[in-house]
């Protein structure tokens, strides 16, 4: 899914996501780093001089991951604000001055990225955007049974099957 930079009508272009259309799956898949089970919202991109775009918008992601901390799988749902704004990445060094200040100024408030060419790559800008509000880490929400389940794990003998039980039975013989 490409968006032309030079394209975007006055005002701004909408996308209303879905999880129907395959490249929106697939960015949130990547973003979550594992099979999503709901993804969906609007992304508004804006053309700023025809050169840069600002993204905005919100995301909702559901996935089911395991936890990591106890190992059992839990429902993790995010709901990313998004606030991105992509510059061409020439601007990085043969450019005038004047562009790179006006990165500098978007950067005080909105994330920056680059695009490649003259259209953005709206399946990396999704994975990015869902990117920076996933939690780097899955824990239960239900934290009272997880860190039972932890325990759990923890306590050494407690276990049917213990990973010494068939050594001390070959000890023994
Ligand atoms: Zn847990």
């Amino acid at each position: 899914m490409n968006l032309g930079v030079g394209n975007i009508p006055v005002g701004g272009r909408e996308l209303v996501l879905s999880g129907a259309d395959e490249w929106v799956r697939r960015a949130a898949s990547q973003a979550a780093g594992g099979p999503v089970s709901r993804v969906e919202g609007t992304l508004r991109v804006e053309d700023q001089d025809s050169r840069r775009a600002d993204v905005t918008g919100t995301v909702k992601v559901s996935a089911k991951l395991d936890c990591d901390r106890c190992g059992e799988p839990t429902e993790v749902d995010v709901s990313a604000d998004v606030e991105l704004t992509y510059a061409p990445a020439a601007s990085l060094s043969s450019d005038s001055l004047i562009a790179d200040e006006e990165v500098e100024l978007a950067r005080a408030d909105l994330d920056v990225g680059w695009y490649e060419g003259t259209s953005l790559n709206m399946e990396s800008v999704l994975c990015e955007a869902i990117s920076l509000a996933w939690p780097s880490r899955v824990v239960c929400s239900d934290t009272t049974s997880c860190e039972g389940r932890v325990e759990a794990l923890l306590e050494p003998g407690k276990a049917a099957t213990s990973p010494f039980s068939a050594l001390r039975g070959f000890t023994d013989a």
